[in-house]
């Protein structure tokens, strides 16, 4: 066990050894003291929260690239309130309507092998999702997954937005995205929650071409777990913004800066919005700037190297691991054979217990992150790995 008693202890409940990574699923991962000690900071005092975003907004438009910025709940939370200003634009009575889309833009296209799990919250909003494309090459029965033609032909009049999500090879390069919906004025949404590092991606899908980018602020960002950005268009970004900012002030009192809310372009306020149950706190939005300033503050080959040098005592105690390279994060695997599923539910039941990545368990494999990992962990999980050994 620890030697501090930690809090979770106090409330009857049992903290975990996570090396995993950032799994919401296990609370993401322990943050640096300088984000604890911001958020702890940001709690001491009240603040008027839509100036509070503006500030965020210019932070993250210079980091970014885009026009302007929001700290959403999330990634997820992003993705909402992307469709919701896809649909609603700037218009305060289309904004109290949703998720009803009744006489809206409604539709978001996707290739058919991107959708996931996350694009519930497209959906949410009041979306209806349009599938382009055919996934055959996952099933192995064929080569296709979408082709360029197809997305202008599922373009018409309902069309609100595309949503592209960003991985390493994808089935359509952004910028082919991109270049077919500019002449329509058809907004193209990312979903670059894990694309950070490496740190060029904050500007890469802007430059794109990219409307607006969602990141997740509880990854290998380094944040608050219910943290994330949206960035994007100035028209975009305000709409989201209202759209999730609490509501209840008079019209004639509301005075949010001109650059991040631009209240002469409304007709009036709307009611709480449709991305009012994702709010951002005070602490979460001052936790995810300090750790976006952390972030770009240190190279991912400096970066890459405190990774590895956290990984390297596991590598070289425990039986059967090396230290590899698999993406822009290292990792170490833990070849154990046909066991590995039983090893991994023996490492769960340890005490503390010990997540670990499972993904290939059944080809005999554990994968161990480092994002998770205290200092203090090291010694427990070489000592579970010995004496489980199965
Ligand atoms: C993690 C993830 C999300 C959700 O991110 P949150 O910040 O947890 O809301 C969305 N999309 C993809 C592709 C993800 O990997």
């Amino acid at each position: 066990m620890n030697p501090r008693q930690d809090i979770y202890a106090e409330l009857g409940a049992r903290s975990i050894i996570n090396a995993k990574g950032t799994a919401t699923r296990l609370g993401g991962i322990p943050l640096r003291p300088e984000v604890r000690e911001a958020m702890a900071r940001a709690a001491e005092a009240s603040i008027d929260m839509v100036q509070l975003q503006a500030r965020a907004s210019a932070i993250i438009a210079e980091a970014t690239g885009a026009e302007s910025g929001l700290v959403t709940s999330g990634a997820a939370a992003g993705l909402l309130l992307a469709a919701a200003a896809c649909m609603a634009g700037l218009d305060p009575a289309a904004m109290n309507r949703l998720p009803d889309t009744c006489g809206l833009k409604n539709r978001v296209i996707m290739i058919k092998s991107q959708r996931n799990g996350y694009d519930h919250a497209i959906r949410t909003a009041g979306a209806r999702i349009i599938e382009i494309g055919l996934a055959d090459h996952i099933a192995g029965a064929g080569i296709r997954s979408a082709d360029p033609w197809e997305i202008e032909a599922a373009i018409d009049e309902r069309t609100a937005a595309f949503l592209w999500v960003a991985k390493s090879a994808p089935e359509l390069e952004l910028e082919t995205v991109t270049a077919i919906a500019k002449p329509w004025g058809l907004p193209v949404i990312v979903d670059a929650a894990a694309q950070l590092p490496p740190a060029a991606n904050l500007r890469r899908f802007i430059e794109a071409g990219a409307d607006l980018v969602a990141f997740s602020g509880g990854k290998a960002l380094g944040g608050p777990q219910a943290s994330g950005i949206l960035c994007g268009r100035r028209d975009l970004i305000m709409s989201a913004a209202l759209q999730m900012l609490d509501q209840d002030i008079a019209f004639d009192e509301y005075e949010p800066p001109t650059q991040f809310i631009d209240k002469t372009l409304l007709k009036g306020l709307p009611s709480h919005g449709i991305g009012r149950p994702c709010k951002a706190g005070k602490e979460e939005i001052v936790g995810l700037l300090t750790a976006l300033r952390l972030f770009t503050g240190e190279s991912d080959a400096i970066r890459h190297g405190r990774w590895r040098s956290r990984l390297e005592p596991l590598a070289e105690a425990i039986a059967g691991a090396e230290l590899i390279e698999r993406g822009p994060v290292p990792g170490v695997v833990v070849t154990i054979g046909p066991a590995a599923p039983e090893m991994a539910a023996r490492l769960r039941r340890h005490r503390p217990p010990i997540h670990v990545d499972t993904s290939e368990a059944r080809h005999g494999r554990l994968f161990l992150s480092p994002l998770g990992l205290r200092e203090e962990d090291l010694p427990l999980i070489i000592d579970a790995f010995a004496t489980l050994e199965c």
